[in-house]
């Protein structure tokens, strides 16, 4: 469960101050599927990378399943991270040199799992991901899709409740942009919480829940 109480996020420029976010009041349920659109500069990233305890508000209240996160040291807010959020980017960030199976498996090994474990809940997520053929390739070996696919599966490993992702088939074509939207989809029927940017109308209108932002404010909130 989220809840946002008039979170803002501003950054300075020079002697102006931008208002990424302005008094947004935002609560998520667990199990949710909400997609966020809106016109580039709105703020949706922001959002995101506050959810995602990548950036910190300026102000306002952020409880994440209970716990109220904006006071939180850097290493707590790391470690409620990495055991409870998972984060898909446009520009999918796997490290060059490791091959899927190890971009995968980074997380697990960060956390100090034990070898036993790791080996089998990366076999698990290889193969629900069909990604089990294409364990030993390096991300520059994969397709775009295949890579979507492997970042997805970094981002579950640690099996987080709060899925998040900022414009995933950004960088895709038609094809695999569905596929990996199909791939989330189906993580969100087995339970996590989705939450996608999306510029795609196709995309953000598949959401049970539809989120519009503008300057930083959230200016619809559709259910259906
Ligand atoms: P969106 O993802 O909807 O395109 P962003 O959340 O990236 O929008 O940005 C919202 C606003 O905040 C924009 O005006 C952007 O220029 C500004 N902004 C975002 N990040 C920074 C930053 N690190 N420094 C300065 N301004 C920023
Ligand atoms: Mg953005």
């Amino acid at each position: 469960m989220i809840e946002l109480r008039q979170v803002g996020r501003e950054f300075r420029v020079g002697d102006e101050t931008v208002h990424a976010l302005a008094e947004v009041d935002l609560q998520v349920p667990d199990g949710d599927y909400i997609s966020v659109m809106g016109p580039s500069g709105s703020g949706k990233s922001t959002l995101l990378n506050v959810l995602g305890l990548l950036d910190r508000p300026s102000g306002g209240s952020y409880r994440l399943d209970g716990t109220e996160t904006t006071g939180l040291a850097e290493e707590q807010r790391a470690t409620l991270r990495r055991d409870r959020i998972g984060f898909v980017f446009q520009a999918f960030h796997l490290v060059p040199r490791l091959n899927a199976a190890d971009n995968i498996a980074l997380p697990m090994l960060l956390a100090g799992m034990p070898p036993r474990q790791r080996e089998e809940r990366l076999r698990e997520v290889l193969e629900s991901l069909a990604l089990s053929d294409r364990a030993q390739h390096r991300p520059d070996q994969l397709s775009g899709g295949q890579r979507q696919r492997v970042a997805i599966g970094r981002a579950i490993i640690m099996r987080p409740g709060l899925l998040l992702a900022d414009e995933p088939t950004g960088n895709l074509d038609e094809h695999s942009g569905q596929e990996v939207i199909g791939v989330l989809e189906q993580l969100n029927r087995d339970g996590i919480t989705l939450m996608v940017v999306t510029h795609d109308p196709d995309i953000g209108g598949r959401a049970q829940r539809r989120i519009r932002m503008r300057d930083g404010r959230i200016e619809d909130d559709a259910r259906s």
